[in-house]
């Protein structure tokens, strides 16, 4: 498959999503002397330090490293074959601060959302997928439908309730959110762009629009009620652009292009500060995204809201 470009994508592993389902087949490719493991401690994966002097990457450990903290592993995870390696996700939470350092002298244990951006597309979207399942993990350690105790099941990818009279199943779960750059043509020809500043964002920070799909609706329904309810702007058709894994903590965002069939906008202030039309030239200037100045800014490069702004610009060149 083509790459999309969009970052978090183009996880290049065979996930073997059939053979896994043989937990005994999966315990095998456990013990395989070429296994790789990629440790996340509390939802922060490891990665070279800021103190060396090339770009951040991937650590991934040995077997031979993983047997020195084996008792602190609490959750293992499948991720699937690297050619012929077979790479595990652990969750190692549960070591303490303190003597992390003397179990990984080298790297660190950061927020994927911070450093994102600096990693190489193959190295973020393999850490994005560890992160994602690892974070399931811990928050579906408990039965949602009797209480009692899961159990990792299928090399990670299902977890089993503990009580046999009750033996619900539970899957991975991904939350959809619409995310969507809404244009609109004046008469002249010319388009224009809406973009909104979050309450929760620096002056100048402007991004596309976005939020969760309700049950009971469509993807193409939730970009337009959310348009409405954000910025007060009807939307015709809606297409659809691509879309990106984002484990920040738990969503994938459906990315779309919307056509305005109206124009003044009337924000939701408890969702957004300000919304505007921009003009491409105007965000072709913009600055980015942590800059400290005042001025124009929009979303981080990972991001899928950057994608859909920059291949925007790109056609109103
Ligand atoms: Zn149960």
């Amino acid at each position: 498959m083509k790459n999309s470009g969009i970052h978090y994508t183009g996880v290049d592993f065979d996930r073997a999503a059939t053979l896994r389902k043989d937990q005994d087949w999966v315990d095998k490719q456990f013990q395989n002397p070429k296994c790789l493991f990629i440790p996340i401690w509390q939802n922060k994966n490891l990665v070279t330090g800021q103190n060396d002097t090339s770009d951040p990457g991937i650590i991934y450990l040995s077997k031979g490293q993983y047997s020195g903290f084996e008792k602190l592993v609490s959750e293992s995870v499948f991720l699937g074959f690297d050619d012929d390696r077979p790479i595990f996700a652990l969750d190692i939470s549960g070591i303490k601060e303190e003597i992390l350092k003397t179990h990984f002298n080298q790297g660190e244990f950061i927020n994927l959302r911070l450093i994102g951006q600096l990693l190489k597309a193959r190295d973020a979207a393999r850490l994005a997928y560890a992160r994602g399942i690892i974070h399931w993990h811990n928050t579906h350690q408990f039965c949602s439908k009797c209480g009692s105790k899961s159990i990792n099941k299928s090399g990670g990818h299902l977890r089993l309730c503990s009580n046999m009279e009750c033996g619900k199943e539970t899957f991975p779960r991904t939350d959809p959110a619409v995310i969507m750059l809404v244009e609109y043509r004046l008469e002249s020809g010319e388009k224009k762009c809406l973009l909104g500043r979050h309450t929760k964002s620096p002056e100048g920070m402007f991004s596309t629009l976005a939020g969760f799909v309700d049950p009971g609706e469509s993807l193409e329904e939730a970009v337009v009620r959310e348009v409405f309810e954000e910025a007060g702007i009807r939307v015709g058709q809606v297409t659809y652009q691509g879309s990106q894994p984002w484990p920040f903590p738990a969503s994938i965002m459906l990315g779309f292009r919307a056509q305005a069939e109206t124009i003044n906008i009337n924000v939701d202030p408890q969702e957004l500060a300000e919304a505007k039309w921009f003009s491409a030239d105007e965000l072709i200037n913009a600055g980015e995204w942590g800059d400290k100045n005042p001025g124009l800014k929009i979303s981080r490069k990972d991001s899928i809201a950057r994608h859909l702004i920059d291949s925007w610009i790109n056609e109103q060149l």
